[in-house]
């Protein structure tokens, strides 16, 4: 399939920007501003008011390691989050390699670092994760692992192959089980978390379908499956339970200790961000309204990516 991706080369301001919460803090950072695999679910449309359509664009912040390389010398160490309002190793990473550079300015700044994607490309830089004195490798998994609701994103089983082979490097792996959507369920829930328990993974954080107050996402959303979202989240506070169930039964790690940075063990602030998938939502919220203060375009380019 081929689409039609409008790409822009810009300039920011900053790259890190902190986030607060529970008393705990980290940083994150957005190297794209847009993301070409176009979830129908995503809850970034509705916080950046973008009238190009989601999934069709994506700026590249063409001097972002620069930025961040000057930022590390100026702030406190603390784990730096890839990326919370696009996908570090969507396509288009693949020519700019902003993420690698930053990974690399990361590394030689000693920063830890936390990495979530949809995207086989992170195994490019497995070299680079490998010689992270902390760092946490995270795949993003739905309910509705398909083209028809994730139009760019890789196969489930190439993510779990993936998974499987960051692992087998010492790299610790988790996994974001979001969304869920109750009544479109599109995988054997069960059977998932022993194939990525037996893939390595140390860590699993669920995430129920939210939409409230996400009113773009929720237009995409609908659009995509033709009825009120509402209806699809019948039984998901059950299925939250038995979920929760199921990353008992098969011994993940919780996350309150797989997140956990040295440093903040030491500050005592033993309350790191993923303490249970409701707090995952509200830090999502509070990170999309916080990221791109430093945008500002400055250049613009147009090319067709084949996906
Ligand atoms: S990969 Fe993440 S940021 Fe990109 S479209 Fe999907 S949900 Fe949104």
């Amino acid at each position: 399939m081929t689409q039609r991706i409008l790409i822009k080369e810009v300039q920011c301001k900053t790259v890190l920007h902190r986030l607060q919460l529970n008393g705990a803090w980290e940083y994150t950072a957005n190297f794209y501003r847009g993301c070409t695999h176009g979830c129908s679910y995503c809850y970034v449309p509705s916080l950046i008011h973008d009238e190009r359509s989601w999934g069709s664009f994506v700026d590249v912040k063409m001097n972002a390691p620069q930025v961040l390389n000057k930022e590390l010398f100026k702030v406190d160490k603390n784990v730096v989050f890839l990326s919370s309002a696009t996908d570090p190793y969507q396509s288009v990473e693949a020519r700019y390699k902003i993420t690698r550079k930053c990974l690399e300015i990361l590394l030689s700044h000693g920063f830890p670092v936390l990495i979530l994607t949809r995207s086989q490309l992170v195994l490019r830089d497995l070299d680079l994760l490998k010689r992270f004195e902390w760092i946490r490798v995270g795949f993003s998994i739905s309910t509705v692992p398909s083209r028809v609701y994730e139009p760019g994103v890789a196969s489930l089983e190439k993510r779990i192959e993936c998974l499987r082979k960051i692992s087998d490097q010492g790299v610790p792996t988790w996994v974001s089980l979001a969304p869920v959507i109750p009544q479109l369920m599109l995988v054997d829930l069960e059977q998932l978390m022993k194939t990525l328990c037996d893939a390595g993974v140390r860590c699993v954080v669920p995430g129920l379908l939210r939409m409230m107050n996400y009113d773009e996402s929720r237009k995409m959303f609908e659009r995509v499956v033709a009825a009120p979202y509402t209806g699809f989240l019948k039984g998901g506070v059950e299925l939250m339970r038995k979920v929760d169930g199921m990353i008992e039964r098969n011994g993940l790690e919780p996350p309150r200790n797989f997140f956990k940075w040295t440093h903040i063990q030491e500050a005592g602030l033993d309350k790191f961000l993923y303490t249970s998938s409701n707090k995952m939502i509200e830090k999502e919220e509070w990170v999309h309204h916080t990221t791109e203060l430093g945008y500002r375009g400055v250049q613009e380019t147009t090319s067709l990516i084949h996906q």
